[in-house]
């Protein structure tokens, strides 16, 4: 498999601090922040810190540590925004766009976070 990263990538941008993000957490692994476009009232973005193009390329290459910090991560923002079903929260919609047909549009591994609303349906029919 091989994936080719780009390290001018907008996420890579802001990993590095070149541009402004508005953080929500910031782990050992893993930056959530504020997408800039929100679809919901709740709309995080998770990344991981490591150079990684997709889902695909973060379960292959990463270490464990990376893998279970990230999700960690994922979840403290569930935890900190109060998201959690099993904690009283309304839940969430997780979303991971990955390559064409999944209309990704920055090669940098991340994960949406929806919430503050019901979301809807799933994705629109065709
Ligand atoms: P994708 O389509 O790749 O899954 O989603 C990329 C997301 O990144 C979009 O929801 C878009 O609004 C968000 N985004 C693009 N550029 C920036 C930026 O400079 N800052 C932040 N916070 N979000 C961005």
């Amino acid at each position: 498999m091989a994936y080719d990263y780009d390290n001018d990538n907008i996420f890579a941008k802001i990993l590095r601090g070149e541009i402004p993000n508005r953080t929500v957490l910031d782990t050992g692994h893993a930056l959530a922040f504020e997408d800039i476009s929100p679809r919901a009232p709740v709309h995080v973005l998770v990344i991981p810190k490591g150079p990684y193009v997709c889902f695909d390329h973060f379960q292959s290459a990463a270490t464990n540590e990376e893998i279970v910090g990230f999700f960690e991560t994922v979840r403290g923002v569930c935890e900190k925004l109060n998201l959690s079903p099993g904690e009283g929260g309304k839940g969430y919609r997780m979303i991971a766009n990955t390559g064409r047909d999944g209309v990704q549009e920055v090669p940098h591994f991340h994960v949406h976070i929806l919430a503050g609303r019901p979301i809807g349906p799933m994705v629109m029919a065709v």
